[in-house]
This record gives structure tokens, C-alpha cells and sequence, in this order.
């Protein structure tokens, strides 16, 4: 694949932060797998942004880059087919950063849902960093770097995706005289550089970690910053263990008290519901739990089975890349420079459109 293919193009990918989870399975790698044909895929390791709450932490951050990277190989990603970007390694994603920054009110990045969410959940307080916000702007330009169409994410994305659209909007009104009136699937039509992206949710638009709910009473989303995950690298035991300690229903002290079932407040449910392929099974076991006829250890049991089933062929292809980091590597560097060609397109025309091309220029590889 070349950058002038003529697919459509997709972007999304994920923060090193950690290795990948249940809910990366089910939010957005189920669907960059299903779509790695018919699009041209560009995936991207956000390893910049992963600074915004770890800038201590950067053998922690190199680390995860390279898990993510495994990760992603190991669960079927083709890096022949899909570019796999490290994001720090193409400098155009940055400059597109500042340049969208003065298009967006500061007002409206800090009142962003999901920014609100993080800085609640992962204890950031007041003491976030000037450039946690900021990740907001950098990830309008990680995307529209890639002029992209679709965008494949979890539910949590919306509110960044809604700002990307709005940035596209008004950088195509402002610099490429885009009638305001257009509608969004013809901006590029109408001589708009940037296209107004559409988002696509996954089976499962936001899947609830394994832990307790949150200060609002609410399920947390599983999250690999919030130690209430199942990764796609866990061993058997390790999923035994947080499958057999996970929260359940805390009224229910005996397997004859009636439990709760619903998926929004008991997540052995939730995991049932989008894992366990045995429909009928999940079916009669749930009515047993309401009834006080089946206990958790049961329940959990035969999750354990189920996410051990799915996650057994990914754990064999992950063996085979952790022995060879190079390639790896080699999948990453071939991406990122298949990536790298693309921004500074982007980048040229946007800085053409605002009348900022004084000269050509030339950046290695
Ligand atoms: P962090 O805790 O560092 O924010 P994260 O677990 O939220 O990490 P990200 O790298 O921020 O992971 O997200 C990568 C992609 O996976 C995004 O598209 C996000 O919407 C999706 N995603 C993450 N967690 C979930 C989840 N629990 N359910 C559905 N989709 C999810
Ligand atoms: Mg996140």
C-alpha cells in the first residue's frame, strides 16, 4: 500500500500508557481488524500524549510503546497492510497542532466531558500539567494529519471526535472559502482540505472495568491508567485472579441471596454479556442469579473459560513477536514513514491554504 491509494483512509489508535485491554478489544480493535481491507489504516501510538500524565516516566512510556506495538501485531494487525505510527516521529502532526490551537476556544477544550472524566478518575486534581489539555489540540491534528474518513474509537472519543469535526469545519470555511451552509460530507467536494470525519463505535461502546464503581455511583470504564483491566497479555492465572477477585454484586454474601444482573452495575454481567458466545448459557445463568440459585463462583468460572478461550490464540501470537523485538521495530519504523509521507502533505497544503508557503521544504527520514 502506498500513500496515493485510493481508499479511504482510517485513523484512531491508542496512549502508551500501558499494554491493550478487553475493552481496546471490544471499543476499537474489533473494527480496525474488520476494516484493514477496505480502508487505507493508519494506527498510532500516541506516545506524546502518554507524557501528559507520566513526564517522569519515560522508560515506563518506551516500554509500553513497544507492548502496544506487540500488542497490536499480536491481535492481527498487518503491519503490510495497516501503518503502525509512533506519533513522535512525525513532526507534522506537531505543527499542525499550533496551528489548530488558535481555531479552538480555550473555554471549550476545558469544558470537554471526557477531559472532566479523566482528571476526576485518575486522581489529576490541579496539578495537571499545561500540556493535558493540550492533548485535546494534538489529537485533532493526529487525526486530520491522516484526512481521514472514519474514525474507529470507544465511546469516551466522541467529544474529542466533535472537536476534530468543528476544527475541520472552520479551517475549511476560513482558508479554503468553504460556505458555512455546506454539509458535512461535502467539505472536501466543496474544495475543504480537511474532510468532516465521522466516529465508529465499536460492539461495545464503552465496556466497564473490573473494579468498583466510582465516586457518582457509576461503573468505571475499564481503562489501563485505572488497575481495573483484563489485558490482552495476561496469562491464564492472571485472568483466573481477576476474574474469581473482581466486584460483584457487595449485597450479596450468600449464592441464595437474589444478585444483581444488570450489565451497569454488576460487570461479571457486562463481561458475560459481550464475551460469553453461549447465548442460552448466559440466559438461564442470569435468571439463577436473580433468583439466588447460582452462586458467583460459578459465574466467574465460567467467565474465566470464556475470556481465556478468546484471548489464548492472541497470547500464542504475542510469544512469537515478544522473540523478535526487531521486527517489531521494523513494523513501526516502515508505518511511521508511510505515515510521515502523508502529514507533510497535509501539512503542505494546510500551510498553503493559509497562505504560509514561502519556501519548499525537505525533512529526512
Ligand atoms: P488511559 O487510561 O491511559 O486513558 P485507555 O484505557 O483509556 O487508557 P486509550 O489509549 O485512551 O486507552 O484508548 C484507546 C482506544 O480504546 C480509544 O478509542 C478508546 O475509546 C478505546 N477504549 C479504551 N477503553 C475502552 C473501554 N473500556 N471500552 C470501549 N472502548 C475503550
Ligand atoms: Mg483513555
Amino acid at each position: 500500500m502506498t500513500a496515493n491509494s485510493t481508499k479511504p483512509r482510517i485513523l484512531t489508535g491508542d496512549t502508551p500508557t500501558g499494554k491493550l485491554h478487553l475493552g481496546h478489544y471490544v471499543g476499537s480493535v474489533e473494527n480496525r481488524l474488520a476494516l484493514q481491507d477496505q480502508y487505507e489504516c493508519y494506527f498510532l501510538i500516541a506516545n506524546k500524549h502518554a507524557f501528559t500524565t507520566r513526564a517522569d516516566k519515560p522508560a515506563d512510556i518506551r516500554q509500553s510503546v513497544l507492548d502496544i506495538a506487540t500488542d497490536w501485531l499480536a491481535v492481527g494487525i498487518d503491519p503490510n497492510r495497516s501503518a503502525m505510527v509512533l506519533q513522535s516521529e512525525v513532526p507534522a502532526i506537531d505543527e499542525l497542532t499550533f496551528f489548530f490551537a488558535m481555531l479552538i476556544p480555550f473555554n471549550r477544550v476545558m469544558r470537554n466531558p471526557t477531559l472532566k472524566d479523566e482528571i476526576r478518575d485518575k486522581g489529576l486534581g490541579d496539578n495537571y500539567p499545561f500540556g493535558f489539555p493540550m492533548y485535546l489540540v494534538g489529537q485533532v491534528a493526529d487525526i486530520l494529519a491522516f484526512r481521514p474518513e472514519l474514525v474507529p474509537v470507544g465511546e469516551d472519543q466522541l467529544p474529542h471526535l466533535e472537536l476534530t469535526r468543528e476544527v475541520a469545519r472552520k479551517f475549511d470555511q476560513l482558508y479554503c472559502n468553504v460556505d458555512p451552509k455546506t454539509e458535512d460530507k461535502d467539505y472536501v467536494k466543496a474544495g475543504g482540505l480537511f474532510p468532516v470525519i465521522q466516529p465508529k463505535l465499536g460492539r461495545v461502546k464503552r465496556l466497564v472495568g473490573t473494579g468498583a464503581p466510582g465516586p457518582d455511583g457509576n461503573l468505571l470504564k475499564m481503562s489501563k491508567s485505572l488497575n481495573n483491566a483484563i489485558f490482552l497479555s495476561d496469562d491464564a492465572d492472571a485472568v483466573q485472579k481477576k476474574i474469581m477477585g473482581m466486584y460483584t454484586d457487595p449485597k450479596r454474601i450468600r449464592a441464595t441471596d437474589p444478585g444483581e444482573t444488570s450489565p451497569e452495575k454488576n460487570p461479571l454481567w457486562a463481561f458475560h454479556e459481550v464475551f460469553n458466545p453461549d447465548v442460552k448459557w448466559v440466559d438461564d445463568h442470569r435468571d439463577l442469579y436473580k433468583q439466588g440459585k447460582v452462586g458467583d463462583v460459578a459465574v466467574k468460572k465460567k467467565l474465566v473459560e470464556v475470556i481465556n478461550d478468546l484471548i489464548d490464540p492472541i497470547r500464542t501470537r504475542r510469544k512469537h513477536y515478544e522473540a523478535r523485538p526487531d521486527d517489531v521495530l521494523d513494523a513501526l519504523r516502515q508505518g511511521t514513514k508511510r505515515a510521515d509521507a502523508v502529514a507533510e502533505e497535509t501539512l503542505a497544503l494546510a500551510k498553503k491554504a493559509m497562505k504560509q508557503d514561502y519556501f519548499p521544504r525537505k525533512l529526512g527520514f
